[in-house]
């Protein structure tokens, strides 16, 4: 088993979701979701597309609401109050499948603004948490240069370095190598893996098995909207229950 998979995961719950649903309109999209996440946890999603698994992690930073149910991170319930939303975003940091990096702003700028202007982090202080971000993901060399002039691989990296300078107690990833190159995934996973190492709680949704089986201590499968079975890896893998988790494993592996 990989260093990674052993690490020990706490008895304290980072996220309690119970009974959650969600529509798009008249669209179920979310049905009768109960997770519970504990601090350390490395979990991730799978599942086919349109299964939910976007809007199950954009639902627990509240960037989709929930209309059903409940969900609390690090005790903080996610409701409609904008106080509680802003506490669960400072805790919760968020990596997509597209960068979305500010293309007219430098590396440095781009890692600095939200602790400047959220935080008030004062500017010098915020330049140095993102300079030592940047050298945790291994291109403090890029401080200066814009978005458009990096990798792709590179842009992702700078995107988790964004997400660490706010100093969230979890990290939520999209997809985060799915938009690029094979050559350059490796590297972002690497980072993710470091992440993991230092005992991040992290949920994330890839297709990257081998990722899931080094790293994860839990995958869960989801289909149609609902968690249909979660297991360690080694179990999720080599005995998996349900024909539809089954089917989705013959098709991807
Ligand atoms: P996944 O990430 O597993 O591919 P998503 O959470 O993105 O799935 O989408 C789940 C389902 O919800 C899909 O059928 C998708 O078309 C639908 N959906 C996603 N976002 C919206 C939206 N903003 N409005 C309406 N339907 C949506
Ligand atoms: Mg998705």
């Amino acid at each position: 088993m990989a260093e990674a998979a052993k690490l020990k995961v706490s008895d304290q719950v980072a996220i309690s979701i119970q009974n959650m649903n969600k529509w798009y309109g008249s669209f179920h999209v979310l049905r009768d979701i109960d997770l519970t996440v504990y601090q350390g946890e490395r979990i991730v999603i799978c599942g086919p597309s349109g299964s939910g698994k976007s809007t199950l992690i954009r639902c627990i930073n509240a960037l989709e609401e929930h209309q059903k149910g409940s969900i609390e991170v690090d005790g903080t319930l996610l409701s409609s109050d904008l106080k509680n939303i802003d506490k669960i975003r400072s805790e919760v940091g968020m990596c997509f499948q597209h960068f979305n990096l500010f293309p007219h702003l430098s590396i440095l700028d781009n890692l600095t603004l939200a602790p400047i202007w959220v935080r008030k982090t004062p500017k010098k202080e915020a330049e140095e948490v993102a300079m030592h971000y940047l050298e945790k993901v291994k291109i403090p060399d890029q401080a200066n240069k814009f978005p458009g002039q990096l990798s792709g691989g590179q842009q992702q990296r700078v995107a988790i370095a964004r997400s660490l300078c706010m100093k969230p107690r979890i990290m939520l990833f999209d997809e985060p190598t799915s938009a690029l190159d094979p050559e350059m995934i490796k590297e972002v996973l690497d980072t993710m893996i470091e992440l993991a190492e230092e005992g991040m709680t992290m949920l994330c949704v890839t297709h990257e098995m081998g990722f899931a089986r080094q790293v994860a201590n839990r995958v869960i499968f989801m289909d149609e909207g609902q968690i249909v079975e979660q297991n360690e890896p080694e179990e999720f893998f080599n005995n998996p229950q349900s024909p539809r988790t089954q089917l989705f494993l013959s098709q991807i592996l």
